[in-house]
């Protein structure tokens, strides 16, 4: 599995619709400060399901959507997708190829779909559980997040085992077992 292609249109920078197509194998972004290296990184984050706007370097939820320059008016929406290849089948669905995508208005409605097709924060969240992607998962290393990981508490530390063991999911389902 890997990442094949991510369209932004109305994220952060991004107010034109843009396409960034990857390839297998490594790939770097690279531009002046300013011009957008981590907003991308943000955006794959974004995309699969982060709720904490802070982790998305902003002040409230909102601040992901173009809010305009000089030349520009301010935009009503951010929309982010990405798409994965899925021809080894680690991701646990019928399809080849994955899109997921996000959608936020300024009302604060939002909307979540995977391979077109409306779906719950929930159920993106469970399509990559014990993949290492996702909002929690290693697939994504900020900045500063190394230390972090040194440093957080022993518990805190085991969830990061216990995706890259695969139990995750597992561990999830017994908890909500138990609770019915
Ligand atoms: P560096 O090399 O310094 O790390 P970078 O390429 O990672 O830079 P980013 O942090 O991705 O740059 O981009 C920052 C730019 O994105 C800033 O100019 C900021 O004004 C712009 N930006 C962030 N959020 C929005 C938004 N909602 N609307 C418009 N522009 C935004
Ligand atoms: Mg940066």
């Amino acid at each position: 599995m890997y990442l094949k292609s991510i369209e932004i249109h109305g994220f952060k920078s991004f107010a034109n619709r843009i396409k960034l197509d990857f390839h297998n194998g490594i790939t770097g972004i690279v531009g002046p400060n300013g011009s957008g290296k981590s907003n991308v990184a943000d955006a794959v984050r974004w995309v699969l399901g982060e709720q904490r706007a802070r982790q998305l370097r902003g002040g409230s939820m909102q601040d992901v959507i173009f809010s305009g320059t000089e030349l520009r008016k301010p935009l009503g929406f951010a929309y982010v997708s990405i798409t994965l290849d899925n021809s080894d089948h680690a991701l646990s669905i019928d399809f080849e190829e994955v899109t997921v995508s996000r959608r936020l208005y300024r009302s604060g409605e939002s909307e979540y779909m995977i391979n077109n097709s409306p779906c719950r924060l929930k159920d993106i969240n469970e399509l990559f559980y014990d993949t290492g992607i996702g909002k929690e998962g290693y697939s994504i290393i900020g900045q500063g997040q190394i230390d972090q990981i040194l440093s957080s508490k022993p518990e805190d530390r085991r969830n990061l085992f216990d995706e890259a063991a695969g139990i995750v999911k597992f561990k999830l389902r017994k908890e909500t077992a138990i609770k019915k």
